[in-house]
């Protein structure tokens, strides 16, 4: 696959495909990074873009690069949208270090295929709550909850009625 040019390390799962110790189903590749389908998708079309030369965080990575994996982002995005997979929406999301959710340690920005109602989200964190003295109130299993609850911690921030709505949250963390 990639040549020698680029440096892998061992016990690295993306080293390992990027070259071509493991397979993977590949979507795009150029001199500086590769994009691939997610094992483990969140959603159908689910890729990640991901440097060809081993970096395990941002600050490791050549910046020319990071704007390299954005910019192949950018383009999987689009395609994503007119690919036919329902694709109403994108996020691009990339964890820097463990405390971040970073599970595989050579950087990588997933792009998220997102459509109204799939169910995905953010929690919001123990100190946002403790900031606006919101509490998590329950389980909202109809999509979207971290959206609901941040409209409803926008809402006390600016000391305006709260929604009426019945209590919707989140899962404690
Ligand atoms: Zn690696």
């Amino acid at each position: 696959m990639l040549g020698a040019q680029f440096e892998y390390m061992s016990d690295c799962i993306f080293c390992d495909i990027l070259s071509g110790k493991l397979p993977s189903s590949l979507v795009y590749q150029d001199d500086r990074c590769t994009a691939l389908m997610d094992i483990q998708p969140i959603n159908p079309g689910h890729v990640l873009v991901v440097p060809n030369s081993h970096a395990t965080y941002l600050a490791d990575l050549d910046e020319g690069v990071g704007s390299d994996l954005f910019s192949v982002a950018q383009r999987i995005a689009t395609a994503l949208r007119t690919s036919g997979l329902r694709c109403e929406g994108v996020n691009l999301f990339l964890a820097d270090g463990e405390a971040a959710g970073q599970e595989v340690f050579h950087v990588h920005l997933h792009l998220f295929p997102r459509f109204d109602g799939d169910g995905f989200g953010f929690r919001v964190s123990a100190w946002l709550l403790e900031q606006t003295g919101a509490v998590r109130v329950g389980h909202d299993s109809s999509a979207n909850q971290g959206s609901a609850l941040n409209r409803r911690l926008i809402l006390r921030r600016n000391n305006q009625p709260a929604d009426r709505s019945p209590a919707r949250g989140i899962d404690p963390a």
